[in-house]
């Protein structure tokens, strides 16, 4: 429903060095969008995400019924830019069967003694599912870069902590994937772009309603101090990552509405694209169904 041409501006090219400062996080993506002014198109966004919540139910009834392929929904960002409410939003429609969500945290020591890889592993979606990570294994190249301190943990074995060590991550991630891909699963990643005013505003938000002052973590504002190491840590991570068969977009993400519209489109077009039919069933299984057809109108 969103234009393939403003879609492609959001998908990050493979090979190509992606810089941040080139995606606005607003509304106004285009220079029509800005002249058509925000309530409109707030209410476009609106009907987008609504039309692309009832496609991706049939989309995913289709994923489900073939049990073929699965989805994998990766979904980064900086604190409080709205993953949990672009989950809440955009998985609202779909047989929550078919759908599975994995937030991840700090490593347990269970995980350090493993690859890095392991605990997401084990949190992949099944065949016929929807998976979401709420933060994933690109964490390990992006807060863990930000605070190489984390890798003292991770009990790596002498000389692994070389100057390859970021690239040879992200070469371990595009195997990853590419086999994910290859073994019939679609993955898309997003990363929800918050401006850092607009992360201020709503940190602002939660201290002032006593309603969201559960949402306040300290830790939020101590790496808010880092937003710049990140950035490039972003940077960085998306610019390797970014392939044919995986690839990011960049989401604007200081408008909630703006956020969920695009992420729904981009979800549902995807999985449209497979071209997934009802399972036909085979001769014998027909037979079966006539077989049963008859016994009913003899009762
Ligand atoms: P919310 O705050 O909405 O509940 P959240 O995803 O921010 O969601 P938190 O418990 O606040 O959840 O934060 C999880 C923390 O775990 C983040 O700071 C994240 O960077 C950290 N984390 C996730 N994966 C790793 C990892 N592989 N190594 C180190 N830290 C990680
Ligand atoms: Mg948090």
């Amino acid at each position: 429903m969103i234009r393939a041409s403003l879609i492609d501006r959001f998908r990050v090219p493979p090979g190509k060095k992606l810089r941040l400062k080139d995606h606005d996080s607003g509304w106004a993506q285009t220079k029509e969008m800005k002249e058509l002014g925000k309530e409109v198109i707030k209410a476009r966004a609106q009907e987008v995400l609504r039309v692309n919540l009832a496609e991706l139910a049939a989309a995913q009834e289709l994923l489900y019924a073939n049990d073929t392929h699965s989805v994998l929904v990766v979904l980064q960002a900086m604190d409080a830019a709205g993953k949990d409410g672009t989950i809440k939003h955009v998985m609202s429609g779909v047989n929550p069967q078919g759908c599975q969500v994995f937030s991840f945290k700090k490593p347990s020591s269970e995980d350090l003694d493993h690859n890095f890889l392991w605990r997401y592993m084990k949190a992949l979606p099944e065949r016929g599912r929807i998976g979401i990570f709420n933060r994933s294994y690109y964490e390990d190249v992006l807060v863990v870069r930000v605070h190489p301190e984390l890798l003292d943990r991770a009990k790596l074995p002498e000389g692994k902590r070389g100057a390859r060590f970021w690239k040879d991550r992200y070469d371990d991630i595009n195997s990853f994937e590419r086999h994910l891909v290859r073994n019939g699963t679609l993955i898309l990643k997003f990363f929800l772009n918050v401006s850092k005013a607009e992360q201020k505003s709503r940190f602002l938000d939660r201290l002032d309603d006593p309603k969201k002052h559960w949402k306040f973590s300290a830790a939020d504002l101590a790496e808010r101090g880092h937003w710049d190491d990140y950035m490039d840590a972003y940077e960085a991570a998306l610019s390797a990552t970014s392939t044919k068969w995986a690839p990011w977009y960049v989401i604007p993400a200081d408008h909630k509405w703006v956020t969920r519209a695009i992420v729904a489109d981009i979800l549902t077009s995807s999985i449209t694209d497979l071209g997934l039919r009802p399972p036909e069933v085979d001769e014998d299984q027909r037979r079966l169904l006539a077989v049963a057809r008859e016994k009913l109108d003899d009762e």
